[in-house]
C-alpha cells in the first residue's frame, strides 16, 4: 500500500482529473508508518461531520490504501446495502456509482459481502481467479461491473461495533504486481474498526438527536394539554373570590383554603409555562416587554407569594432601599425568580432557612438566593444550566424534576443582559447570584 503520512488535500479522488499513483507502486509502509497514518486518519474522520465523511474517507483511502472500496452497511431491517462507493479512476468511478448492481446482497445469501457480515471474519483475495470472479456476479450488469473493474486482488473486512458487525469494507486492487499479504489483513482490519467507531458514533449522535426532538415534542403537548385545564381553574377561582367578596357572611377557613388553592394553581402554571418554554426557547423567544420598574417590588411581591406556603422553611428578605431600577419584562424577571425560590424550597428537603437578598452592586442590581439545602456538586455547577441536566445529587435522593427550569431562568436573565451564576457557598446549601444591569438614570 501506497505511502501516506500526511492529511490529503480533500477532494472526491475519482473526481479529479490529476493523475494519482497506483496502489502498490510504491513499498509497503513500515509498521511504525502505518501505525502513525492510522493515528492521523482516525483522527481525521473524527474531526469531519457526517456530510464530509464520504469526501474525507475517499481522500485518505485511495490510491494510499486501494484503488477502489465499498462500504456496505446493515439497515435497521436487517438489509445489507453498500451505500458508499469510490474509484481512483474517474472513469470507473463514475460507471461505479451509476450502477446500481452491485447496491443489494441477500444477508443470508453467498455473497462474500453477507458472508463477512455474517461471521464478523474478514475474506482476503490476495489474487484474485477473473474468470471465477465474473462467474460469481449476480446478474448480467453486475458482471459487465466486475469485468470493467479489472480487480486483481481485494478484501472485505468487517465494521465491528462491540464484536457486531454493522457494515463491511471492501477494497479492490487493479495493479497486477500488487500483492495482499498477512501484514496488509491486519492494517485493514485496524482501518476498518476506526471507520466502525466513527459510524457508530454518527449513529449515536443521531439517536441521540431524535430522542432529544422525540422528548422535547412530548413535553410540549403534555404541557400544551395541561395549559387548558389550568386557565379553567384559575377562572374558576377568580369567580369563587367574587363570590366570597360579595357575600355577607364565609367561614374564615373557605378564604384560608382558596388562597392556598390559588397559590398553587399558580405555581403551576409557572412549572407548565417553563416547561413548555424550554421545548421552543430556542426556536421562538417569547416577546419581551420593555419597562422600566424597581427590581425591588418584584423581588418583594415573589417573597410574599411565597411566604404563605411555606412550612419546614424560614423565608429571610433583606431588600436594598434604594430603589433598584432596570429595564425590561417585570413578568419574566418574576418568573425566573419564582423559579429560582421553588427550587431552594424543593432541593432543601428537610427544610431551613431559604434567604432572599437584593442590594447594589456596582452598575447592577444583584439578586442572591441562598439555602441550607443538599446543595450542588462542583462539577454539576455549570452544568445545571443546561437543559434536561440534573445534578446527581437530587436524582440520587430521588428529588422529582425535569431539569429545565435554571435553563430558562440563564435565559430570561440573558434577555435582560444579566448573568446567573452558582456561588461557592462555604456552608451547605446553594446560592445563586443574579446580575441586571441598572438602567441608566
Ligand atoms: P429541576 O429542578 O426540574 O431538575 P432545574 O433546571 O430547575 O430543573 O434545575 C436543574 C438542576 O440543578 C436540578 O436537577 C438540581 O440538580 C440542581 N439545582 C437547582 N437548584 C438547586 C438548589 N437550590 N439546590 C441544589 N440543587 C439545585
Amino acid at each position: 500500500m501506497n505511502e501516506r503520512t500526511l492529511p490529503p488535500t480533500g477532494g472526491m479522488s475519482a473526481a479529479s482529473t490529476e493523475p494519482r499513483p497506483q496502489a502498490g507502486a510504491v513499498p509497503t509502509l513500515a509498521v511504525e508508518q502505518r501505525l502513525q497514518w492510522l493515528a492521523a486518519f482516525a483522527a481525521a474522520l473524527a474531526q469531519v461531520g457526517p456530510e464530509a465523511f464520504v469526501e474525507c474517507l475517499t481522500a485518505w483511502l485511495l490510491p494510499a490504501v486501494a484503488d477502489m472500496y465499498c462500504l456496505a452497511l446493515v439497515q435497521p431491517d436487517g438489509a445489507i446495502e453498500t451505500r458508499i462507493t469510490a474509484h481512483a479512476d474517474a472513469h470507473l468511478h463514475r460507471l461505479l456509482t451509476e450502477s446500481r448492481a452491485w447496491c443489494y446482497h441477500d444477508p443470508s445469501g453467498a455473497g462474500v459481502v453477507a458472508e463477512v457480515i455474517r461471521s464478523g471474519r474478514p475474506l482476503f483475495f490476495p489474487t484474485m481467479d477473473h474468470a471465477l470472479y465474473l462467474a460469481a456476479a449476480r446478474d448480467a450488469p453486475h458482471a459487465e461491473l466486475r469485468s470493467a473493474l479489472q480487480m486483481h486482488a481485494g478484501a472485505v473486512v468487517p465494521l465491528l461495533v462491540q464484536g457486531q458487525a454493522i457494515g463491511a469494507l471492501s477494497i479492490g486492487i487493479m495493479a497486477p504486481e500488487r500483492r495482499l499479504d498477512q501484514s496488509d489483513a491486519g492494517f485493514l482490519n485496524e482501518i476498518a474498526q476506526r471507520i466502525a467507531l466513527v459510524l457508530d458514533n454518527q449513529q449515536l449522535r443521531r439517536q441521540a438527536q431524535e430522542a432529544g426532538e422525540a422528548r422535547d415534542a412530548s413535553l410540549a403537548i403534555m404541557a400544551h394539554e395541561l395549559r387548558t385545564p389550568i386557565a379553567a381553574l384559575i377562572t374558576q377561582l377568580q369567580i369563587l373570590r367574587r363570590r366570597v367578596d360579595e357575600a355577607d357572611r364565609y367561614d374564615e377557613r373557605v378564604l384560608v383554603g382558596m388562597k392556598m388553592l390559588d397559590t398553587q394553581v399558580r405555581r403551576l402554571n409557572v412549572l407548565v409555562d417553563t416547561l413548555l418554554e424550554a421545548t421552543y426557547f430556542d426556536r421562538q423567544p417569547r416577546p419581551l416587554a420593555h419597562e422600566r420598574f424597581d427590581v425591588g417590588q418584584i423581588v418583594r411581591r415573589v417573597h410574599d407569594a411565597f411566604l404563605d406556603t411555606l412550612t419546614s422553611h424560614t423565608l429571610h428578605l433583606d431588600l436594598s432601599r434604594e430603589a433598584l431600577i432596570i429595564e425590561g419584562d417585570p413578568l419574566r424577571i418574576e418568573q425566573a425568580l419564582q423559579n429560582l425560590l421553588q427550587n431552594a424550597v424543593k432541593y432543601s428537603p428537610y427544610g431551613g432557612n431559604i434567604t432572599l437578598r437584593l442590594e447594589r452592586y456596582g452598575l447592577h442590581a444583584q439578586i442572591t438566593i441562598s439555602d441550607e439545602g443538599i446543595g450542588i456538586p462542583p462539577e454539576a455547577r455549570t452544568r445545571i444550566f443546561e437543559r434536561f441536566y440534573r445534578a446527581a445529587n437530587a436524582i440520587n435522593q430521588g428529588i422529582s424534576g425535569v431539569g429545565v427550569g435554571l435553563y430558562v431562568v440563564q435565559a430570561i436573565i440573558a434577555l435582560h443582559n444579566g448573568t446567573i451564576v452558582v456561588a461557592e457557598t462555604p456552608a451547605a446549601g446553594a446560592s445563586f447570584v443574579v446580575e441586571l444591569p441598572l438602567a441608566p438614570a
